[in-house]
């Protein structure tokens, strides 16, 4: 008879909140924090059972200095794919700041960029760009 698979046990690692961001540092859990956890979630986009991992939780804490007061919500592909998407945003806005006159009558550019938004929503619940896509929608001439 074969046995289920039993998973494995959460693994822990110790903590050093002496090494997170000042902002980390003051925070309520420095005091309580000895060791990370691997925590289970769902990603906000894929749905997929992802595990931010203790000793990922070590390194965005203590190496990149993140701030532990944050949850995660995607899984690791998403969450690359999200950074990709707000790359390309960031070089559409600057490109839009740089030849606006040329840009706004652009059609590809603009739907482009207007899809790029409505994606990205799909990765981040929060931050919504409304204004910024009003005015896409209105150069695209189907806002009003
Ligand atoms: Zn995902």
């Amino acid at each position: 008879m074969k046995r289920k698979p039993v998973p494995p046990p959460p693994r822990r690692v110790p903590a050093d909140p002496g090494l997170w961001s000042e902002s980390s540092r003051g925070s309520v859990a420095a005091y309580f924090t000895e060791e990370y956890v691997d925590e289970q979630y769902k990603c906000w986009h894929c749905r997929a059972n992802s595990t931010f991992t203790a000793l990922d939780q070590k390194y965005t804490y203590e190496v990149r200095k993140a701030n532990v007061n944050q949850n995660r919500q995607l899984c690791e592909p998403c969450w690359r794919e999200s950074h990709r998407i707000a790359k390309e945003l960031a070089s559409q806005a600057s490109a839009w700041r740089e030849s606006k006159q040329t840009l706004k009558i652009d059609k590809a550019f603009i739907s482009k960029w207007l899809q790029l938004l409505e994606l990205q929503e799909t990765y981040v619940p929060y931050r919504h760009d409304v204004a910024r896509k009003n005015m896409l929608r209105n150069l695209l001439g189907n806002g009003a």
